[in-house]
């Protein structure tokens, strides 16, 4: 049974999964590449480790959520990471978003080591992490993740088995894929009813109920009608995520047309300095071409009869 965890990676996604943990009851460990972001959890009960090798001494589960694949690069693999510190028996899982490869190559690193690995990616964001409301999506050897699942369970509010390493970060690509998309459809759509004039609480009550509604979409136009951009998964992660998606669906000469496009307004966005802003920022780069800013204060002023 899992008792002792060690939690590296303390940032949006990762500071809720370690504050679970800890109200959960198991004994932490943390580590984060800027120190102060311990603080906290120290303050809480956790024990705080200087170096990734140290964090993962003596734990039974060593779990992790780091921007992207470099990161990951340089905390597992690198002097002082990760895998010069672990021992054979213990179980480590990397929950980013990162290429199917990339974990690969993670689960043959610890397997040299005796060590048990899982992809563990999640849908969800900001909120869902600390309200221990995620998807988690986890591949690996059957028996490991019967033994994190528990876990797990004080994390998501669903768990789903993918099988082979590498598949749950498939899986993270794929609906990752389905959210640019949604969320290129509802910058498009506002910008287009902002400069159609209409009244766009309406808009709102609408893409609340309709059959094309949807929670990301719900949330994403409420904070795009009130110009909130406060970030919860951040416009460059997005963008990370669309290349990981291009590489991906590239290696497997999946199409990609419309992803490619959003990859671009996504580009635009960052260029015009919003890459630290909230993915929904992905409207600033079509209001700019547009020449109108979307906002609830808009009348209803039909611009097109
Ligand atoms: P974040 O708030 O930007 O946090 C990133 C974390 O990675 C921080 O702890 C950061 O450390 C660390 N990091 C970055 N580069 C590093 C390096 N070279 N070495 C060591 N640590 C490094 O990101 P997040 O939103 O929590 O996302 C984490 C992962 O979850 C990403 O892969 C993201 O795509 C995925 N994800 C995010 C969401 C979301 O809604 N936010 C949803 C699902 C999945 P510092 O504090 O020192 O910068």
């Amino acid at each position: 049974m899992i008792k002792t965890i060690s939690y590296l990676g303390l940032g949006t996604m990762g500071s809720g999964m370690a504050s679970n943990l800890l109200k959960a009851g198991y004994e932490l460990t943390v580590w984060n590449r800027s120190a102060e972001k311990c603080e906290p959890f120290v303050r809480k009960g956790a024990r705080v480790a200087d170096t990734p090798a140290g964090a993962v001494r003596d734990v039974d589960l060593v779990m992790y959520s780091l921007s992207n694949d470099q990161a990951i690069e340089e905390m597992v693999f690198g002097a002082k990471g990760i895998l010069s510190g672990i021992k054979e028996g213990q179980i480590a899982i990397d929950m980013s978003t990162v290429l199917p490869a990339t974990s690969l190559r993670e689960e043959e690193a610890y397997a040299k080591r005796g060590v048990d690995f899982l992809d563990a990616p999640v849908f969800g964001s900001k909120n869902e992490s600390a309200d221990a409301k995620l998807w988690i999506m986890a591949a690996g050897k059957r028996d490991a993740f019967e033994k994190v699942k528990p876990v797990l369970q004080h994390l998501g509010q669903t768990i789903h088995y993918f099988g082979k390493n590498g598949n749950a970060a498939a899986m993270k690509l794929v609906g990752n894929l389905i959210v640019a998309l949604e969320m290129e459809a509802l910058a498009e759509g506002l910008v287009l009813a902002q400069k159609a004039g209409l009244d766009l609480s309406t808009v709102m009550e609408v893409v609340k109920v309709a059959d094309f509604r949807s929670p990301l979409l719900v949330s994403n136009c409420q904070n795009v009608l009130k110009r909130d951009f406060s970030t919860s998964f951040a416009l460059k992660l997005m963008l990370k995520d669309a290349s990981l998606i291009e590489k991906f669906a590239g290696s497997l000469q999946s199409p990609i047309p419309a992803l490619r496009v959003v990859q671009k307004n996504l580009q635009s966005a960052v260029a015009l300095g919003f890459g630290e802003e909230n993915a929904s920022a992905l409207i600033r780069a079509l209001e700019k071409k547009a020449g109108v800013e979307v906002t609830e204060r808009n009348q209803n002023k039909s611009t097109f009869r």
